[in-house]
């Protein structure tokens, strides 16, 4: 990782990577040729093309899984979970590779990706040792005489959905339960980032997963591609990752066959830091909330509330940490910030920015997109930001801390709870029970405790209000790819 990454590297890594469809075990172009293509967001520049599937692959790659899936429910459940074992230690060996390939389509600091190729892979892991517990129940009428069993089956083919923020992450999520609960699966990862994904169906492959269990699907037409494979009832559950409106419109098409969802959508978390906080801490737990990813997550801090009694401190060694930033090419070793996905996501985080400090927000760092090849915003800190500001409703998915001030427990809560998503929110403060307290009362799946990260394979990660349908990771991750047959006895 020390070693400094060459343009020779760069090249070597995107010249080795699959760019084709994987359908029914095998590289395919798309078959009407049509091909997309993938950028580095650093430059601008493109980095390869990719096949891009219409809707005649995607009827193959859903044929493929549903001829597979009655073959692949019936493995030994402990063939998968060494399918899961295999292909965890594949992502190890080649962790230079798909690490690198991951910044180069996403932007992400060279480290970050390192650390996503980490916790991708133990998806994989986690639930290989699920795979093996998967139970079920016998249990004894109230009425006595017949007698109940509680029997556990994969729920069938599934259509898997990913974002391009998490580009492998998202990914291993799906796939990990999936191919635990005896699941096949179309996954279709986003059309900016797909080469990740096609790099890890090669990983599956060599894992011994067997053809038609995994189709990789990449397509720039993603719901003409994928609406008709909803609608055909042929899967029988969608897990979805993104945003609420793409989420809702696909619920409302699962609804005609009554698929099965998880549904994993946005968030507006709110960091909150009481007086009898731990400031330093409090600090780092922000950057980590606000900068991991440079701001692209939907875990991300949106709105940062701070006691009023030490919002001076607060703010100003935010900003000296934030400040301290580097922002670049995420290959090169001193980066932390890289650039925002493509220019779109650049343009709104200005835009929301701008709206700010119209609205009255103070600039206390950065503010400003810079200039230049690729597409980066640098670390801004925002003061005084009023409600009525569309950052404090909209997800800003960048590296832009949003801070107001609060004066009592009660009113921090309320206002916490004021948005229509729950997704995560944070708090810090040394009084246990204060901490206990709030985080029973906001509304959100998540909640950190003097901590700026949650997300950890083997708890359960989801939300609650639009943000959500649905746990992935921990015990109830493979659940959601389940069914439960009851079987009643008479004695
Ligand atoms: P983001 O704003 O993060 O790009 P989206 O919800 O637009 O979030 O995208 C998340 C994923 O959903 C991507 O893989 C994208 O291609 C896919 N997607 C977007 N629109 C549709 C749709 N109508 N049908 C199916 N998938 C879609």
């Amino acid at each position: 990782m020390s070693v400094p990454i060459t343009a020779d590297r760069e090249n070597e890594v995107v010249q080795a990577a699959p760019t084709q469809l994987f359908i029914d075990g095998e590289w395919r172009d798309a078959r009407r040729g049509r091909t997309l293509e993938v950028f580095d967001p650093s430059t601008g520049r493109v980095l390869t093309r990719a096949a891009n599937a219409s809707p005649e692959d995607g009827w193959d790659a859903l044929k493929a899984a549903e001829a597979a899936q009655k073959g692949f429910e019936r493995t030994p459940p402990r063939e998968r979970a060494e399918m899961l074992m295999n292909a965890f230690r594949l992502m190890h060996e080649r962790k230079d590779d798909l690490a690198l390939l991951m910044t180069l389509e996403m932007g992400k600091p060279l480290a970050e990706s390192y650390g996503e190729v980490n916790y991708a892979a133990e998806f994989f892991r986690h639930f290989a040792e699920e795979a093996t517990r998967i139970s079920g129940g016998y249990q004894t009428a109230p009425a006595g005489g017949s007698r109940f069993l509680i029997h556990k089956q994969a729920v069938g083919p599934s259509i898997l959905i990913t974002p391009w923020n998490f580009p492998l992450a998202m990914g291993t999520r799906k796939l990990g339960p999936a191919i635990a609960a005896g699941c096949t699966s179309v996954l279709k990862p986003a059309e900016l980032t797909p080469l990740s994904m096609l790099a890890l169906a090669d990983i599956l492959r060599e894992a011994g997963v067997p053809a038609g269990v995994v189709n990789i699907l990449v397509t720039s037409s993603a719901g003409e591609v994928i609406e008709p494979l909803i609608r055909s009832g042929i899967a029988r559950k969608l897990s979805f990752t993104g945003s609420t409106p793409v989420g809702r419109r696909l619920l409302e098409q699962c609804s005609e066959k009554v698929l099965r969802t998880s549904m994993e959508l946005g968030g507006n978390a709110a960091f909150v830091v009481f007086e009898d906080a731990d400031l330093d801490k409090a600090v780092e737990g922000a950057v980590l909330a606000k900068m991991r990813n440079s701001g692209e997550a939907c875990t991300a801090a949106n709105r940062i509330f701070v006691h009023s009694q030490v919002m001076d401190e607060f703010s100003q060694k935010l900003a000296e940490r934030l400040g301290r930033m580097k922002t670049g090419r995420g290959v090169d070793e001193e980066t932390a910030v890289g650039p925002m996905v493509d220019a779109r996501q650049r343009d709104k985080v200005a835009e929301l920015v701008e709206d700010a400090v119209r609205s009255g927000a103070k600039v206390v760092l950065g503010g400003e997109p810079a200039a230049g090849e690729g597409y980066f915003y640098p670390p801004t800190v925002l003061t005084g930001v009023p409600e009525g500001a569309r950052m404090w409703s909209e997800e800003i998915f960048g590296p832009v801390a949003p801070l107001t001030p609060f004066d009592d427990e009660k009113e921090v809560i309320d206002r916490v709870n004021d948005t229509e998503y729950g997704l995560v929110n944070y708090v810090f403060t040394e009084s246990l029970n204060r901490a206990l307290r709030v985080a029973e009362q906001v509304e959100s799946g998540m909640v950190g405790i003097n901590q700026g990260a949650v997300s950890n394979p083997a708890a359960p990660f989801g939300g609650i209000k639009e943000s959500g349908l649905g746990r992935e990771g921990g015990d109830t991750g493979i659940e959601e790819f389940l069914e439960t047959k009851y079987i009643g006895i008479a004695m």
